[in-house]
């Protein structure tokens, strides 16, 4: 067979499983939560206020327009998890039309999964999957074949936050760094890189248990997160793991960055895998886990390699954000300077 007809029959088949997935979850929980946490602990001053500035840009990507909201919603609490507790972090309104570097930062980290990449058609993939937000959210590695762009979601929007700081228009520069922010996490969540073992997949494809189930542990994970920061026992240690993790730097080109990030993520999985669907076994075949559920596996002790695991990969991801984003608000220092 030719390369490209193979490359054709792998897509087809690839796409059927995709396409067999019931529901996308597309993000880790609570991004707000945990990019508050680590913005406020970065060595930067974060309180200095910045000017509220209309939306004034060209982008070379579509959006659901209807979604990608453009006015600000400082003091709204517009764009956070409902799983959270309704209280923190804080959204205090804008003074005088300025807010603070650190809330801009964190109260858009979640907004792209607000629809603003829902039912558009992206790709000939896209024809295949129904629903566009996963193609802009994850990157799936099975074996040779890579799909979806969340890698290009994320250097999207470092560029268009350099091109806001050129302009010197420091709102949108910081509001387009948190869209960026929200990509780069996402891809630290490893079921963002894989949607199951191959054998799991290739069964996935004749038995929709099969599929159900990987469905639910990937939802299980992204609500694992939002646990960990907000009703855990071990909630504020977890808290001050993610304060006092210091910052690693990694590259200063976006596309060397994300791509290390997704090998991370990918490399993470089978781990994160194998005891995710050892400690919910049980839940996973039906449903995806309560908060509740997770408080009463935690206190049986059934969570503790999870955790151990997770916060590896949380202490991972804090460090390069932390890094990321140094390199990227020093970058801006200097753009400011030159103009
Ligand atoms: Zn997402």
């Amino acid at each position: 067979m030719e390369r490209s007809e193979r490359a054709v029959k792998n897509l087809k088949h690839f796409t059927i499983f995709v396409l067999s997935l019931a529901t996308f979850s597309l993000a880790w929980s609570g991004h707000e939560a945990y990019t508050y946490l680590v913005v406020r602990s970065l060595p930067i001053d974060v309180d200095k206020l910045v000017q509220i500035t209309p939306y004034t840009y060209k982008e070379t990507r579509i959006y659901n327009e209807k979604h990608y909201y453009k006015d600000d919603f400082a003091g709204k609490r517009k764009f956070f998890d409902d799983l959270g507790d309704g209280v923190f972090p804080p959204d205090p309104e804008p003074v005088d039309g300025k807010l603070p570097v650190w809330q801009i930062l964190t109260i858009y980290a979640q907004f792209p999964d607000f629809g603003m990449d829902e039912e558009l058609n992206l790709s000939p993939l896209q024809a295949l999957i129904g629903n566009s937000q996963g193609v802009r959210h994850m990157r799936y590695k099975l074996g040779p074949i890579e799909a979806f762009e969340g890698d290009r979601s994320f250097v999207h929007f470092v560029n268009m936050s350099r091109e806001a700081f050129k302009k010197g228009d420091e709102y949108w520069g910081y509001r387009f760094l948190s869209y960026a922010i929200h990509y780069l996490e996402d891809l630290f969540q490893p079921y963002h890189n894989s949607p199951g073992t191959f054998w799991e997949v290739l069964s996935g494809l004749f038995d929709k248990k099969v599929m159900r189930m990987l469905n639910n542990a990937h939802y299980t994970y992204d609500n694992y997160l939002l646990f960990l920061v907000y009703y855990s026992k071990h909630a504020e240690d977890v808290r001050e793991i993610i304060r006092q993790t210091q910052p690693r730097f990694v590259s200063g080109d976006p596309e060397k960055l994300i791509y290390e990030v997704m090998m991370y993520g990918y490399y993470k999985f089978p781990e994160v895998h194998r005891e995710v669907r050892r400690a919910f076994s049980g839940i996973l075949e039906t449903r995806v886990p309560s908060m509740d559920d997770f408080k009463k596996l935690e206190g049986e002790g059934k969570l503790d390699k999870l955790l151990k695991i997770t916060l590896d990969i949380v202490q991972t991801m804090t460090a390069v954000l932390k890094g990321f984003l140094i390199t990227e608000i020093s970058r801006i220092g200097q753009t400011i300077q030159q103009n």
